[in-house]
């Protein structure tokens, strides 16, 4: 088999990719998909760690906008996060594989507290790593969590699943006519405002030279293709 130009990656799931055709929640088959193309990277000798969002069950700025006050709100959406990241370990589990959940919220009992050098030393032993409840802090987001995390574990290389196949000059649902870019530097996304991640989580990988790839997970192999080096969807870098 050949040898992975990535040996360490963050992964980054949005909530919404759990959901599958449903509207709200968990689809186990989804999971358990999730769970097989993980299995890949680490048959091809890759350290996955994950960072799971909480969108499919909810996020904080939408109970933030009905009154709730947003600290409580972003507590809530963080305990979502660590509910999917329950179920995607469930899933990792039962496809044979070693896995663990940190949380930035300690909740002993559930899952362990996070670490950043226990959580490199379980990925060098061959562990998969879900880090739970984003930063632990509000006021943030899970792809800024995945930000931190994956320059914290000194990933070569994070990854942000998306429904789309990489990053569009123009929303491509909306305009068939969308240009996908192959490569971009952090400055162009800054620039062009597009919608890639949030500010925070951009620049963080940029200052960082965390270089990025963007791609649609549903897509057969495309992981695997990505840590292989392959031109899978968007490649941003510094
Ligand atoms: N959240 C937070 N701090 C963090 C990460 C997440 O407060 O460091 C909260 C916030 O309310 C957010 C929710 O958790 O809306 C779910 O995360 P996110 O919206 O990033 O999930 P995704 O869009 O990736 O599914």
């Amino acid at each position: 088999m050949t040898t992975p130009v990535y040996s360490r990656v963050l992964l980054k799931l949005s909530g919404e990719a759990l959901m599958g055709e449903q509207a709200f929640g968990i689809d186990p088959k989804v999971t358990q998909a999730m769970a097989d193309a993980i299995k890949d990277l680490v048959n091809a000798g890759v350290e996955p760690a994950i960072v799971v969002g909480g969108g499919n069950i909810f996020r904080g700025v939408s109970l933030a906008a009905e009154g709730v006050n947003q600290v409580t709100a972003d507590h809530m959406g963080m305990l979502a996060t660590t509910i999917n990241a329950l179920a995607l370990y469930n899933a990792l589990k039962q496809n044979g594989m070693a896995a663990r959940v940190m949380s930035a919220i300690p909740m002993d009992g559930v899952c362990e507290n996070y670490s950043w050098w226990k959580a490199i030393e379980h990925l060098q032993q061959g562990e998969v790593v879900i880090f739970a409840a984003g930063t632990g802090n509000p006021f943030f987001t899970t792809d800024s969590a995945a930000s931190l995390r994956a320059i914290e574990i000194q990933a070569d290389l994070m990854i942000k699943a998306t429904k789309v196949d990489g990053v569009y000059s123009a929303d491509p649902v909306k305009y068939p006519d969308a240009q996908r870019f192959e490569n971009l530097s952090y400055d162009e996304v800054i620039h062009q405002e597009l919608a890639v991640m949030d500010m925070a989580s951009v620049i963080l990988c940029r200052d960082h030279k965390m270089p990025l790839r963007v791609l649609n997970m549903s897509k057969q192999h495309a992981l695997l293709h990505a840590v292989m080096g392959e031109n899978e969807g968007t490649l941003i870098h510094s």
